[in-house]
């Protein structure tokens, strides 16, 4: 008898799997940590061999704790981090270079070689030129191993993100498949034509025969054999897109942002793609039985890393969680502003010379002001990102959906709520990536019928509504507006 539905959610520093039962209740969650390495400054990496042994090993304890057999589980959906790159000999299977994770630049000089085909790279692949996406990752990988091309050209070597990766080593190297979403990082596919584009490939020469077979997301991609027993594999998704998946996010203009480290944010666009002029990215959202739907894509890179600041560096706070105690204790922001730009401001700003800034200091300042001033930041530079959203796909965004560690802060859900005017619901599930991909398989595997069967499941813990009146919160965003145009001037 199947009874389960298995997810894998691979991500930058863990790997999880979480047990889901066929009567819809979530049983188990495992994590293990992976490593990262950082050979140089501004390079991470990863090892790919790792990376494999950490899903087996999730795996593994789900069973062990759970003392459930392979055979009980339905299907295996997968969801990773995206664009981190490795490539393998075909023969052997064993990777040939580290693995390239998302955040690294070592590929930078080859975006600035690139620069010219920015415009051409945007209307093909819905992206901004960038070493973020695995394109660059491949060209510099190829050039700085032995032999790289022409064992490329010769096909004796095979490239994929972490999904591929893992499909590949799963399925004991039987199968060398992505899903659509995935596929749309690699800053090599084309979201109007659903292909790989030939003439990027030309330009960034890289051979098409190392690239993995794209399917949709629901595709069965092969089976899994653990233990000597086999899962199926019908769900793949990009992690980003996989949690808009996990939070019902089905229909045009519904939201999810993502608050951990940094903040992510995607809006489903529907099934045509738009093309952002303030440089939110345009990605596949995903493609399910034969239906395809896209995602606007922004991200600030100080979301609760603002809060890691004030811990670790200003010494302010014990814990990230002690920073609502502060928020509250304190009636207002006595007019203390922080633009927390450390690295630059992204969307829609878009200035990578700018440095954060404290503004309004005043004697009556305390601790509480600054750490209530770094929460509001977090809020203020989403919303920059939802009203670009808003105005360029030309809905108006009714509700967010949130998840991530700092929505355990009642004080900055209930601020972001009021100064969006909006209403934010967090679900009782918050590990939406995990639940994305068990959906997606259990689509695949049949035991979804469709998305609606999947929206009766919706379980919210907490709903924050917008309180804050107008005056108030016109105020508030013109004083924000003040210190990012105050920032940006001091280079
Ligand atoms: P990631 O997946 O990026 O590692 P998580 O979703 O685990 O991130 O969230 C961790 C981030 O959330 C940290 O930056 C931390 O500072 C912040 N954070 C966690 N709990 C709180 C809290 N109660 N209030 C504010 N920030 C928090």
């Amino acid at each position: 008898m199947k009874k389960y539905i298995l997810g894998i959610d691979q991500g930058t520093t863990s790997t999880r799997a979480i047990l889901f039962s066929k009567d819809k209740k979530v049983i188990l969650k495992v994590q293990k940590e992976v490593k990262c390495f950082f050979p140089k400054e501004g390079y991470v990496e990863q090892d790919a061999i790792e990376i494999y042994l950490s899903v087996l090993n999730v795996i593994n304890e789900i069973i062990t704790r759970t003392n459930i057999s392979i055979d009980e589980i339905e299907a295996l959906g997968i969801t990773n981090q995206r664009e981190t790159t490795v490539i393998w000999d075909k023969t052997s299977g064993m990777p040939l270079y580290n693995v390239i994770v998302w955040q690294s630049n070592e590929s930078l000089p080859y975006c600035e070689k690139w620069e010219k085909y920015k415009d051409l790279i945007h209307k093909k692949t819905g992206l901004i030129l960038n070493p973020y996406f695995s394109a660059s990752k491949i060209a510099y990988i190829l050039d700085n191993i032995k032999d790289g091309h022409l064992k490329a050209n010769n096909g004796e070597l095979l490239f994929g993100t972490i999904d591929s990766w893992l499909i590949y080593k799963l399925t004991n190297g039987k199968v060398h498949a992505t899903d659509i979403t995935n596929a749309s990082r690699t800053m090599l596919f084309n979201i109007n034509t659903l292909t790989y584009d030939e003439e990027l490939l030309d330009l960034f020469n890289i051979p098409k025969n190392i690239l993995p077979q794209v399917y949709e997301c629901n595709h069965y991609f092969g089976d899994a054999i653990i233990n000597g027993k086999s899962i199926k594999i019908t769900g793949v998704c990009g992690d980003q897109q996989s949690s808009l998946f996990g939070q019902l996010c089905f229909n045009k203009g519904s939201s999810k942002v993502t608050y951990g480290t940094g903040c992510f944010m995607l809006t489903n666009i529907g099934d045509i793609p738009i093309y952002s002029k303030n440089g939110l990215l345009t990605t596949i959202a995903w493609k399910i039985n034969d239906s395809i739907k896209y995602a606007f894509e922004g991200s600030v890179f100080m979301g609760g890393a603002i809060i890691q600041w004030l811990r670790d560096e200003l010494k302010l706070l014990n814990e990230a969680k002690e920073s609502e105690d502060y928020a509250n204790c304190v009636s207002d922001d006595l007019g203390v502003y922080i633009v927390p730009a450390f690295s630059g401001l992204g969307a829609p700003y878009w200035d990578n010379d700018c440095k954060g800034a404290i503004f309004g200091l005043t004697r009556g300042t305390t601790k509480a002001h600054l750490i209530r001033a770094s929460l509001n930041s977090i809020a203020y530079q989403v919303k920059d990102i939802i009203d670009v959203m808003e105005k360029e796909c030309r809905k108006n965004i009714k509700i967010l959906k949130v998840d991530g560690g700092a929505t355990n802060n009642n004080y900055l859900m209930k601020f972001q709520s009021d100064i969006l005017n909006k209403t934010i619901i967090l679900p009782e599930c918050v590990e939406t990536t995990a639940l994305g991909a068990i959906f997606i398989a259990g689509l695949g595997s049949g035991y979804f019928k469709n998305l609606e069967e999947i929206k009766k499941l919706e379980v919210q813990d907490k709903i924050f509504k917008p309180t804050m009146d107008e005056t108030t919160r016109n105020k508030l965003i013109n004083n924000w507006n003040k210190a990012i145009k105050a920032t940006r001037l001091y280079k």
